[in-house]
């Protein structure tokens, strides 16, 4: 069906390419996809980190190619724990695995404890602790952690109920996840450990889930609006921008239109380009 309709001129450029996926109707459009948080990131060495546990947990647990008698080691790491970035963890195949080991990240003292409370009846039949996999829990404290030669470093943001972003760092590239964040006027300070972590970034995935509008009218709900994470990119130099933690409500084309007026914010407001993506379902990012 989709093959069908594209023509030769909406392959022509990467706008025509999202005309194109913009215009489609609706029972075909729906091409950014609705799960909730979850990011799978790779090391050069191939080490398997995971970044919370929402719904796509599930597929991306399921999509998975790895030795399944050898195991694999898979690096968990925890953003805060609201539903919407826990609900895979149930349905996770990497659980299912005695000869899988997950270690997981946080920097709530109380880790093990809130995720296995989020498994108890009568919200789940089975229990955490069946789990045949090894499980292992980590608790974060200041200092950056090292897998191989992914240096990963946290801040917390903010977010109600507390929330951490993470900065991931590899042979001098590296990329900021930074969902359920309120931005704050003293992030933009240009102190040391605001540049320190912002710094020198190629990607930054942050939550945009507001307009400016929106923003107004929900301020301490814990999320930025788009036109503040342009600023911010700007800010500390970061060329690429992916808009994540989209609005339940809009559809694949509102959040298209989102990220053309997000462009032309930051060329016609502030005189600088920056690349600027709606984040998709199975989209890979490269460094
Ligand atoms: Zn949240
Ligand atoms: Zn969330």
């Amino acid at each position: 069906m989709l093959v069908n309709r594209i023509q030769p001129k909406d392959l022509s450029s990467p706008e025509s390419k999202e005309r194109f996926l913009a215009n489609l109707p609706p029972d075909l459009g729906n091409l950014i996809g609705g799960n909730t948080t979850c990011l799978e990131v790779r090391s050069e060495k191939g080490d398997l980190i995971i970044i919370d546990g929402g719904t796509g947990l599930r597929m991306l647990s399921k999509k998975l190619h790895y030795d399944k008698k050898q195991g694999i080691h898979v690096h968990f790491f925890i953003t805060h724990f609201h539903w919407d970035h826990l609900q895979g963890i149930p349905f996770c195949d990497l659980f299912f695995n005695p000869n899988n080991r997950v270690t997981f990240y946080s920097n709530n003292p109380n880790l093990q404890e809130i995720l296995a409370n989020q498994m108890v009846e009568p919200y789940f039949p089975i229990r955490m602790s069946v789990f045949p996999a090894k499980l292992e829990y980590v608790i974060l404290k200041n200092e950056p952690v090292k897998i191989n030669d992914v240096v990963i470093s946290y801040r917390e943001v903010s977010h109600p109920g507390g929330c951490i972003s993470y900065r991931f760092e590899e042979y001098g590239k590296a990329f900021i996840f930074s969902t359920d964040t309120e931005l704050q006027t003293s992030d933009f300070i240009p102190t040391k450990g605001n540049h320190s972590f912002y710094g020198g970034v190629n990607v930054l995935v942050m939550d945009t889930q507001y307009t400016l509008n929106e923003f107004i009218s929900k301020e301490n709900w814990g999320h930025t609006s788009f036109s503040k994470a342009v600023e911010f990119a700007l800010e500390y130099n970061i060329p690429h921008l992916y808009l994540f933690h989209h609005e339940p409500n809009y559809s694949d084309e509102q959040l298209e239109s989102l990220r053309q007026i997000a462009t032309w914010y930051s060329e016609k407001f502030h005189n600088k380009s920056i690349k600027i993506s709606v984040s998709r379902e199975g989209e890979r990012i490269y460094l």
